[in-house]
């Protein structure tokens, strides 16, 4: 397939299998293995060092799914990782050492920043907190021996826009690695590498596996960054099972068809709530006028934007107002992990984890998900909501 270059759509469902080249099912076989056997010790010393050694290292089912977001993304390589989690820790640990210096964005995912507080720090590598609008001026944080400058773009609960290209150019200038947690944008929703991006990470736990029933994660990059990456994930042991990666791969090939729906979707629902009185902003970078929407409409492809959002009331609806609203939906599930087919809500208190702009967000907000519902429903259930929401204030 790789000679060809075929639109997200058509990649996704024909990417990782040979259609013309098997009799027999369309899916690749879900491959269990913890051993693997050779005809003779010649064949079995040949294959170490390679993936085929060791159930640890994958099977067929596992290659199918690496070679599809490889090619999405344009990197040589893809790992698979146990979570999402897991995708960022074995990253930051193959590309940090003692005495090196990281830059995170103070929008991070929460544990991606506890790991950085308890096991980078405790091990001696410095690690600063930045604010995520910084754009260019990240270049007065650059240090002689900063390695690494992770972004995360929109950012968790608060949904910043990151200035990519910008704070890219300043890193490579440096000479540090670029890693981002992609995980919003998804394999389809944007161009890592133009970006400037040399690792990309995915929770595929959301999008990907689209379900709510696959915990994956993923890391996809190129030469001696990929190499580092992959020799950490080999000393860690991490592994995934063949009936995750075959999930995982189940819920690539709908990918662009259910992203397309979560983006109409999205944005019908953000239209919404930026017309009710008790909401000052709506966070929400694909809707025009949202902190955001400039530089997000640049990098990213509106048509398959994500439908993850957040809501920020007036100073004057008071958090158990807004819990109210929370608790009185019926079509919204009460959740924290998100990408799946429907429609999910929580109460969000960001200030708590921040260190540099916690100020920011002292006012009661909502985070939402915006499921593949009729969103005709999903208003009406939200005007009850939001009733509730009155009544409490
Ligand atoms: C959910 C999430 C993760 C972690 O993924 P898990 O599979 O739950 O460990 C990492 N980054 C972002 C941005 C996420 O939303």
């Amino acid at each position: 397939m790789s000679e060809d270059k075929y639109q997200a759509a058509t990649a996704l469902t024909h990417l990782g299998r040979e259609p013309k080249s098997v009799q027999g099912p369309v899916n690749p076989g879900v491959i269990r293995a913890s051993t693997q056997l050779f005809p003779n010790t010649k064949e079995l010393l040949a294959a170490n060092g390679t993936r085929w050694a060791y159930g640890r290292y994958g099977t067929q089912t596992h290659a199918a799914l690496e070679s599809v977001l490889c090619e999405l993304e344009g990197f040589e390589g893809c790992l698979l990782t146990p979570s999402g989690l897991s995708a960022v820790t074995v990253t930051l640990l193959g590309l940090l050492r003692t005495g090196d210096h990281l830059l995170m964005p103070d929008s991070v995912y929460d544990p991606s920043r506890h790991f950085c507080d308890h096991v980078l720090r405790e091990n001696g590598v410095e690690v600063t907190f930045y604010d995520p609008l910084i754009g260019a001026e990240i270049a007065t944080l650059i240090q002689t021996n900063t390695k690494v400058v992770f972004v995360e773009s929109p950012g968790s609960h608060t949904f910043e826009v990151q200035d990519i290209p910008a704070i890219a150019k300043v890193a490579h200038d440096a000479g540090a690695i670029v890693v981002s947690d992609s995980t919003w944008a998804t394999p389809i929703g944007w161009v890592p590498q133009a970006l400037g991006i040399d690792v990309s990470v995915h929770a595929a736990t959301k999008y990907i596996g689209g379900h709510s029933d696959v915990m994956m994660g993923v890391v996809l990059a190129s030469g001696a960054a990929f190499s580092k990456i992959k020799a950490m994930h080999k000393l860690l042991g991490l592994a995934v099972s063949a009936d995750e990666a075959s999930l995982a791969l189940r819920g690539v090939r709908t990918l662009s068809t259910r992203m397309k729906q979560h983006a109409k979707n999205g944005l019908a629902i953000a239209h919404w709530l930026a017309t009710q009185p008790e909401v000052e902003t709506v966070l929400y970078p694909p809707l025009t006028g949202a902190p955001g929407h400039e530089l997000w409409k640049r990098d990213f492809n509106a048509s398959v934007a994500a439908s993850l959002m957040g809501v920020v009331f007036k100073s004057s609806v008071h958090r158990a107002a807004a819990v109210s609203l929370v608790d009185t939906v019926k079509l919204f599930g009460i959740g924290y992990s998100w990408g799946g087919y429907e429609s999910l809500i929580l109460a969000s208190k960001p200030a708590a984890s921040r260190t540099q702009t916690a100020d920011r967000w002292q006012n009661a907000m909502v985070r939402i998900h915006v499921g593949l519902e009729d969103p005709e429903d999903l208003i009406r259930d939200l005007e009850q909501g939001f009733s509730a929401l009155r009544q409490a204030m």
